[in-house]
């Protein structure tokens, strides 16, 4: 039986990609072996290759000044890879810090360069993210750099600063795909797969391809984004299972209609929880209404009571919801409602959280 899985990630993958993934994986497309048998470098793997590519440009409007690269190493890998290649001597990073991932890139890039803290949600304990229109941004920054939803606080950033000829970055690891986005305003944006495109072990790099040019030849080649460009992301095994689910995944967007009918869904989903937490005295939800996640909904017992968030959560886990327990530098609650997640799990959770509320309140 499948539970209902809030897991932060790696998490919940839609039923209908997990049985194709089954029906397929003894022979795919009558090659007579599984995907994970196969060459890289093959014309069934390569084709499939290229059929994942189009499908997310198709889904994205990407323009072709810009391409896609499967990575290893995870997002964290990206804190590193993004200021070896794109920093530029004497211009510092304009950094935007909003919670605990921006917190470990930004000690990334310290061992490469320079940043200036053009804006940081640290006073507010990140619970409210910082006014687009307030942030000063330097016209010579190597780029800007920033994180588009904020997995462990439950802040989404809802625009995004215009940063005219300055590249910004932006790490969309816990809300890429989760509704229409134009890649072409970003410079580079990575994802780990593992929350809203896949499993774990493969890393989306969406680029801006004149940006190669800035990497310094004597970097080790497998840290050099323009050599990963250069072979279309097969310089080395890329992780090609994971590239097959993350196919699925696309597939799957396209045929629940694309990324307006994502959102809205999203949207309807995470209005159904906030909507009850807000209403339930009960419970409270800490982060700024305008800033609320429409992925990871962070909340409390409004008494903050570690023992009885502990108790609901093992509840939780009795009643078959699993994984809403708060980050550990966070505590509380947290829900992840990621694309995948369905709207019957969201009906489940509030039933259950409701009827928890009328035992202990
Ligand atoms: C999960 C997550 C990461 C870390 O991803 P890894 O693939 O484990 O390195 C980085 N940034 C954000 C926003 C995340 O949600």
């Amino acid at each position: 039986m499948r539970i209902h899985n809030f897991s932060a990630g790696p998490a919940t993958l839609p039923l209908s990609v997990l049985e194709t993934i089954q029906k397929e994986l003894l022979d795919f497309r009558n090659t007579g072996m599984s995907i994970m048998e196969m060459s890289h470098r093959s014309k069934d793997f390569v084709g499939l290759l290229e059929e994942i590519k189009a499908r997310f440009v198709k889904l994205t409007g990407l323009p072709d000044t810009h391409d896609l690269l499967f990575l290893q190493g995870g997002a964290s890998l990206q804190f590193s890879m993004v200021p070896m290649n794109l920093y530029l001597e004497n211009k510092p990073v304009d950094f935007i810090h909003t919670g605990v991932w921006t917190k470990k890139a930004l000690a990334e890039l310290k061992k490469i360069g320079a940043h200036n803290m053009v804006a940081t949600g640290e006073n507010e304990g990140f619970l409210k993210l910082p006014r687009v229109d307030n942030i000063q941004l330097n016209p010579d920054a190597s780029y800007v750099y920033m994180c588009s939803n904020n997995t462990i606080y439950g802040t989404q950033w809802q625009t995004f600063p215009d940063t005219k000829d300055v590249p910004l970055v932006a790490d969309m690891s816990s809300d890429i795909l989760s509704k229409p986005m134009d890649f072409s305003k970003f410079g580079l944006v990575f994802a780990g797969a593992q929350k809203n495109l896949g499993p774990s072990g493969v890393t989306l790099v969406v680029i801006r391809k004149d940006l190669v040019e800035r990497t310094n030849p004597a970097l080790p080649s497998m840290l050099q984004y323009g050599v990963h460009l250069g072979e279309n992301s097969l310089y080395n095994t890329p992780p090609t299972f994971g590239i097959y689910v993350l196919g699925l995944v696309l597939k799957w967007i396209e045929d629940q209609g694309g990324l307006e009918a994502l959102e809205k869904t999203n949207q309807k989903k995470a209005k159904k929880l906030y909507d009850f937490i807000d209403e339930h005295p009960f419970y409270t939800c800490p982060v700024d209404a305008a800033d609320r996640s429409l992925m990871n909904a962070v909340f409390r017992v409004t008494s903050k009571d570690e023992a009885l968030e502990k108790q609901l959560v093992s509840e939780a886990d009795k009643a078959g919801i699993s994984g809403i327990k708060g980050h550990r530098l966070v505590g509380g609650l947290r829900a992840s409602i990621y694309n995948a997640l369905e709207e019957r799990s969201i009906d489940a959770l509030i039933q259950f959280l409701n009827e928890f509320a009328k035992k202990n309140g």
